[in-house]
């Protein structure tokens, strides 16, 4: 695939020295912000997909019944949009990171969780899952008929995700472990509940962790569904782990290497996860600009109201900026770059911008807004967790600023320690 944006990178040292306003010029000119051309055309086959598979009606009562989407996600990797991003040997389309970011950014839109488009976590199979399990495990998610919850948070370890106490022993053909896991995504019907588990004998917590496939059901795995405020279409579950055996072929990875595993793909996992707030937001905003235009009072649409302009105007501001901060970063990914505090920054604005539209969205439907019937108030849910799950936004703020001062102290102060 071709990239999409090739300007030249800003962070190089020949980039920071001073340039002449023509050469200046002459790079802009090199800038270039479009999709190619397989790209957009994906995108309009995609649209056309979800449009016809997965109406605003079917989302309603799923979100409604509190169920999945089962026939639809299974038509998704049908139509092979479930390999996007997959490498070839593992029966994938090979795609770099813009494309992935676009993809998930449309699935996104149509519902939260509503099709379990990861290119990541089929990879993260082909690389951890022993040879015993690794091909049923695969086809099973390249067919989107199965599929995995992760396990790691648990009652006394949120954002300090190293202070689990979930331990393991390793016995006579395999291992048994103890512990509670909580707010584990799917885990009730997932077909592998995939955990985290600390060796007691090892004192450094980031060298005890082994993560473990347990196939659900399993004796000793006891799961309970939580009740949330939203995302519905996915249980938010409780894992209680009882004298838990299982056989050698579920340890999932190197034994004592969970935390390096986890961290292999991270940084594309936080921005994969900003682009699904970002659809979210992309309908959001859809839908309170059309309101806006519709809804008549004092005899003229609201949105001749300078009230309701301020807001559509700084929600305009927020959903282009998370767009471009998105696809940059992906941008940056697909040259090889360090992404590292931009995929903390992607994830903090997108939840942040989502929720802000969200509710702003529910502040210009006003009581409509607020009544079931209209898919405001299910986005507005959804949007609720995005600034609490995978990295709160309190520990992404303090990540950043540590991570940016650090990088500003190493250039000695001035523009050069931000990347200019
Ligand atoms: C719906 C849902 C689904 C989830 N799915 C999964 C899943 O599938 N797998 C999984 O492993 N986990 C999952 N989680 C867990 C999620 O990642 C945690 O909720 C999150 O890490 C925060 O942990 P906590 O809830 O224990 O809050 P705590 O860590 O107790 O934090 C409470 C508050 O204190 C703040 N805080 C904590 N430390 C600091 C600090 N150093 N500085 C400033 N503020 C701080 C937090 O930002 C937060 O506002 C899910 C959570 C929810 C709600």
């Amino acid at each position: 695939m071709r990239t999409f944006w090739k300007s030249s990178d800003t962070r190089t040292k020949r980039s920071r020295q001073c340039m002449p306003r023509e050469r200046l010029e002459r790079r802009n000119n090199y800038m270039d912000f479009s999709f190619t051309e397989e790209q957009e055309l994906l995108a309009e086959n995609l649209v056309e997909f979800m449009d016809r598979e997965y109406p605003e009606s079917l989302i309603k009562e799923c979100d409604e019944q509190k169920i999945f989407p089962v026939e639809a996600n299974k038509k998704f990797y049908e139509a092979g949009f479930g390999a996007i991003g997959v490498p070839e040997e593992l029966g994938g389309v090979p795609a770099d990171m813009v494309t992935m970011c676009l993809v998930t950014s449309i699935v996104y839109r149509y519902s939260w969780a509503g099709c379990t488009y990861s290119p990541l976590s089929i990879m993260n199979a082909a690389d951890k899952a022993s040879p015993e399990i690794r091909t049923e495990m695969l086809e099973g998610l390249m067919s989107g008929e199965k599929r995995h919850s992760f396990g790691n948070t648990e009652p006394g370890a949120g954002s300090d995700a190293a202070g689990i106490k979930t331990s393991y022993k390793k016995v006579d053909g395999g291992y048994v472990i103890n512990g509670h896991k909580i707010y584990n995504t799917y885990a009730s019907c997932s077909d592998y509940n995939i955990i985290t588990a600390k060796d007691p004998e090892i004192d450094d917590p980031y060298k005890a962790v082994t993560l473990f496939a347990i196939p659900n059901p399993t004796p000793g795995m006891t799961i309970v569904d939580l009740p949330t405020i939203g995302q519905w279409l996915e249980p938010t579950c409780e894992t209680f782990l009882e004298d838990c055996f299982i056989p050698d072929k579920y340890l999932y990875g190197k034994e004592h290497g969970g935390w390096v595993q986890l961290m292999k793909h991270f940084e594309a996992e936080r921005l994969l996860c900003a682009a699904m707030y970002l659809g979210q937001a992309e309908t959001a905003f859809a839908d309170l600009c059309a309101y806006a235009n519709s809804r008549i009072q004092f005899g003229q649409p609201i949105g001749k109201f300078q009230l309701i302009q301020e807001k559509v105007c700084r929600d305009k501001i927020i959903l282009e900026s998370m767009r471009n901060m998105v696809f940059r970063t992906a941008w940056e990914y697909d040259q090889g770059k360090s992404i590292r505090i931009d995929a903390n920054i992607c994830k903090l604005l997108c939840t942040e911008g989502n929720w802000q539209i969200c509710d702003d969205g529910i502040q210009i439907l006003g009581g409509l807004g607020y009544c079931t019937d209209h898919r405001m108030q299910r986005l507005w849910r959804d949007a609720r967790v995005g600034r609490i799950g995978a990295g709160s936004s309190e520990i992404l703020t303090k990540t950043i600023a540590k991570d940016v001062l650090r990088e500003a102290g190493q250039y000695g102060g001035g523009t050069r320690a931000l990347g200019i």
